[in-house]
């Protein structure tokens, strides 16, 4: 039964609830409405004018309304009488094709359809830096390996706890908190679940790590490189599917498999390897993604950034990584990406390498970043959002399961915003083109 609300606000001191939607760009959008509404808007959905956001509609389309689901309600723990809800935008009555966890939950059903559930966790990486963004927070945190800096990360020790105990009390389960490979640069691990249940709290962690920050003055950022010299912030997705009716079979594991990796599992990879080209335009969605990616090495001695399209074993040089049996860790995406595109983006070239039994290759056990010459026929991820959006543009596969609503859309928008990016005029060129 769907939980009401209204109730919800009853039994734990709720005022207002902000009903959220997730549009193209990762950008978090929602109304703060006051409990006494919320009955009605449970029903009917907050109304938003669409074109006012990144959806791709012009200002004569009807209002659009974003449904509240109310599983995925979460109050806010740094300001009790908040509540967040996520929710589906929908149009003269029907979903909105192009929103990005409409587009996620169509996928899902798919997978469901066939008996699966894929179950994920996300590392997303972020750095404290101050309010005007000019530089990391922490002056004193200027190691060349910054990576697990204990005295670094208790100087920053009342913002970390802070989120990592709102954490614990919404029951995720996190387990570690670190210092990162980058100044300023930290993350917070917690357990992997259903992968719209991990969007949600993906969506929410990134809401909640701003505000939180802001609280004590900082101000934090998934930005994907906002050094150049430093390592930039990666979002690493780790995944696997399992058995839906039981929730308890894992069904890439397989203990005689490769690394303990099912022939389910690696056609799934397959999938994945096959179809990165054109995903990166989706998990590394900026201009300044393909900063991060492909990148020269940081002061630290590595980007942990892939260059390449291949696989490995516990090797975190690669694309993907298998660090366990029965999962496998996507390393290409960043801080940008929109939670709920990422997974689609997985499950979508998952689900096609299944169905196509597609073969991820071979495994490469070398450090790609030093031997990387030594081995023929690699495939590199795409070197700028231009490519990649029209690699995407041209991937019947990965359009089709997308949908061509939201394709369209996305190519518009994102080539819009690679056209914007092209009239600026950089000091770079003036330095290297004036006396030309
Ligand atoms: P690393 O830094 O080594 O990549 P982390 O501990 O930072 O690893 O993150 C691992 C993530 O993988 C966590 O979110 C964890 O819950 C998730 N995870 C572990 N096992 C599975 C699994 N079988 N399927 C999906 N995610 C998993
Ligand atoms: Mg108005
Ligand atoms: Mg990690
Ligand atoms: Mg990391
Ligand atoms: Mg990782």
């Amino acid at each position: 039964m769907t939980l009401s609300l209204e109730t919800f606000a009853k039994e734990n001191g709720v005022k207002f609830f902000l009903i959220n939607f997730t549009d193209l760009f990762g950008a978090q959008r929602a109304k703060l409405v006051p409990t006494s509404a919320i009955a009605g808007m449970q029903k009917d959905g907050a109304g938003f004018a669409g074109f006012a956001t990144w959806l791709d509609m012009t200002p004569g389309h009807p209002d659009m309304f974003s449904l509240p689901d109310a599983a995925s309600v979460i109050q806010l723990p740094w300001k009790p009488e908040v509540a967040w809800v996520a929710g589906d935008p929908v149009m003269d009555g029907m979903l909105v094709e192009q929103a990005p966890r409409v587009v996620l939950k169509k996928l899902i059903k798919q997978a469901a359809d066939k008996g699966w559930v894929m179950k994920s966790g996300v590392e997303p990486e972020f750095h404290l830096i101050n309010p005007d963004g000019t530089d990391i927070s922490d002056p004193r945190d200027t190691a060349e390996k910054p990576c697990y800096d204990q005295s670094a990360i208790m100087r920053r020790y009342d913002v970390i706890s802070e989120i990592c105990t709102t954490m614990l009390d919404l029951g995720w389960g996190p387990y570690q908190n670190d210092h990162e490979d980058a100044n300023g640069q930290f993350e917070i691990n917690w357990n992997f679940n259903d992968c719209l249940t991990t969007a949600d709290q993906h969506a929410f962690f990134k809401f909640m790590v701003k505000e939180i920050a802001e609280k004590h003055g900082l101000r934090a950022t998934f930005m994907p490189k906002p050094f150049s010299h430093l390592t930039g912030n990666g979002c690493h997705v780790h995944t696997s599917v399992w058995d839906l009716k039981t929730g308890k079979e894992n069904l890439f594991y397989d203990k005689d498999g490769e690394l303990g990796v099912s022939q389910f599992g690696y056609h799934f990879l397959g999938g994945v390897m096959e179809h990165a080209e054109a995903l990166v335009a989706i998990t590394n969605p900026t201009v300044n993604s393909y900063k991060r990616i492909n990148a020269p090495t940081t002061s630290s001695g590595a980007t942990w950034a892939p260059n390449t399209i291949t696989f490995g074993g516990n090797n975190r040089t690669h694309m993907v990584r298998i660090p366990d049996v029965g999962r496998f860790e996507v390393r290409v995406a960043d801080g940008a990406a929109n939670p709920y595109l990422l997974q689609a983006s997985v499950l979508a070239a998952g689900l096609d390498g299944v169905a196509n039994k597609a073969d991820p290759g071979k495994r490469l056990d070398i450090d790609m970043y030093a031997m990387g010459h030594t081995v023929d026929n690699v495939k590199t991820l795409p070197l700028n959002l231009i490519d990649a959006i029209r690699i995407f543009a041209n991937s019947k596969p990965m359009r089709a399961a997308f949908g061509e609503s939201f394709s369209t859309a996305y190519i518009k928008l994102k080539t819009a915003n690679w056209n914007q990016y092209c009239q600026q005029l950089t000091q770079w060129e003036r330095d290297t083109t004036l006396d030309c």
